[in-house]
């Protein structure tokens, strides 16, 4: 996938022009985020669970090497071929070497972020693998050509008119603004390919270093369906999703579809332990995991390591006003919202993502709903620093935050500056917007009206209030 990143100014100001997208995200952000919330309300356990939830995965993130290893050899042990990646070549190199040696022509996947990671489907192409989307929403992007926007609902930039428009067009449906009538199109033709498949291709919520299992939470059936018809299934999947013990997953299975999409549970949990055995109705005859490390094990020497608690449910995503204004393109990579503002720089350098740790307002909504805890705009502040030091930025930004810093460090100064500037604002405004400001600040007037500096500042009238008089 190409890397844009760096434009996420370019992007972020033609997403705030595209009207359906806007839409669409105003739509669907909130909707997932009143539904965590109230799952979240309705679970009076939630705020335990999280802390469990983050014990575990710092527990895991200082034995990874053991828990890693452990995994291996109970999947081993079960008839799973266990494949190491150290980067992302090398991830594509061992895709295509497997569907060769497997005789594989077709392949069905569900949704996976970490085969987007190292660009999956391109490496399974160049061996002669068709490969179809099965997540209603990667087939409809796969369709039309784009990336997900979001790691739960990857098509949530997209309209019902504009997926009949692409059905019509690339599977011959006529036109309707049906839902159901929709997804019964995508049902039809995706049952096809699931019974022809040669592999099924799947990411991992959760690898169970006691029993070797690799567990899917999805909503759709696609991934069941892709792992246990095809001949062969190949799991791609982060070393940083392992927990220690089956006993462990039922914490994380409480807080991830809850804080996703708000569902107690999702439609389907499916734990897949090795192939076939005799007996078995279903099952791959031959499976492979694919561990990516891809920079995972450079994060984990150093400060920012418990971004690899991470279980991808996306609510820091829903939650995060700069996410809910121009969505997930406007990130150019893989990982969008918060998530995606840290691990992007961690994974393809700082130098190639500086812009991402920029585009957050530091609100901290991100970090309240995080289910594992992860200190995000902490995350964001400490990279902002590190860009500086390895001279990402600008001396202009750097005297601007000098300033800055320097005003806000002393309470008399800055209650000076806002005596003067209310009154000169009061006095030039007459307590009206100001419409454009001179560069270097126009562009925080190129959409909206500067607010009129107050005529009491907010210290002034908060000590009227407690009845201070100086
Ligand atoms: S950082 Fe936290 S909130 Fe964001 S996707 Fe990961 S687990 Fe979810």
């Amino acid at each position: 996938m190409e890397l844009t990143a760096n434009a996420f100014g370019r992007n972020a100001r033609k997403a705030l022009l595209d009207k359906t997208l806007q839409e669409a995200l105003g739509r669907t952000t909130g909707r997932f985020l009143a539904h965590r919330d109230a799952a979240a309300a309705a679970f009076p356990e939630f705020e335990a669970t999280r802390e469990r939830a983050s014990r575990i995965k710092r527990d895991v993130l200082d034995h990874l090497d053991t828990y890693l290893a452990r995994f291996i050899e109970e999947a081993e042990k079960r008839g799973t071929i266990v494949h190491v990646a150290r980067d992302a070549g090398q991830a594509r190199e061992i895709a295509a070497r497997i569907a060769r040696d497997e005789g594989v022509t077709l392949a069905v996947k569900s949704k996976s972020m970490a085969a987007e990671e190292v660009s999956l489907n391109e490496a399974l192409e160049g061996a002669g693998v068709t490969v179809v989307e099965s997540d209603l929403g990667e087939f409809i992007i796969q369709l039309a050509g784009e990336a997900p926007s979001h790691i739960i609902a990857p098509a949530v930039h997209k309209t019902r008119e504009q997926v009949s428009r692409l059905f019509e067009r690339h599977l011959g449906e006529p036109r309707t603004d049906s839902i159901p009538e929709l997804v019964g199109m995508a049902r039809r033709h995706l049952r096809a390919k699931f019974l022809s498949a040669g592999m099924g291709v799947s990411g991992g919520n959760f690898l169970v270093a006691d029993t070797g299992s690799v567990v899917l939470v999805t909503n759709e059936g696609n991934g069941r369906m892709g792992t246990a018809l095809p001949r062969v299934h190949l799991a791609v999947v982060g070393i940083e999703k392992v927990i220690p013990r089956m006993a462990d997953l039922p914490t994380f299975l409480r807080l991830l579809p809850r804080s996703a999409s708000g569902q107690t549970i999702s439609s389907y949990v499916s734990i897949v332990t090795g192939t076939r055995r005799a007996g078995d109705p279903e099952g791959p005859e031959r499976m492979h995991i694919l561990l990516l490390d891809c920079g995972r094990s450079a994060i984990l020497e150093g400060k920012y390591r418990e971004i690899l608690k991470c279980i991808r449910c996306a609510a820091c995503l829903n939650t995060c006003p700069v996410y809910q204004s121009v969505g997930g393109h406007a990130y150019g990579w893989v990982y969008s919202g918060p998530i995606g503002a840290v691990l992007t720089p961690l994974l393809v350098g700082l130098p190639e993502a500086a812009a991402l740790p920029d585009a957050s307002t530091l609100c901290g909504a991100c970090a309240d709903v995080c289910p594992v805890k992860i200190p995000l705009p902490d995350f964001l502040l400490e990279l902002r620093s590190d860009a500086r030091d390895q001279g990402l930025k600008t001396p202009g930004e750097i005297a601007a935050m000098k300033g800055y810093a320097g005003v806000m460090k002393r309470a008399g100064l800055l209650e000076a500056i806002e005596r003067i500037g209310g009154v000169l604002g009061q006095f030039f405004t007459k307590g009206k917007g100001i419409g454009g400001l001179p560069y270097p600040f126009s562009g925080w007037t190129e959409r909206r009206d500067f607010p009129a500096p107050a005529a009491q500042p907010f210290r002034k009238l908060w000590k009227i209030r407690r009845g201070v008089t100086r």
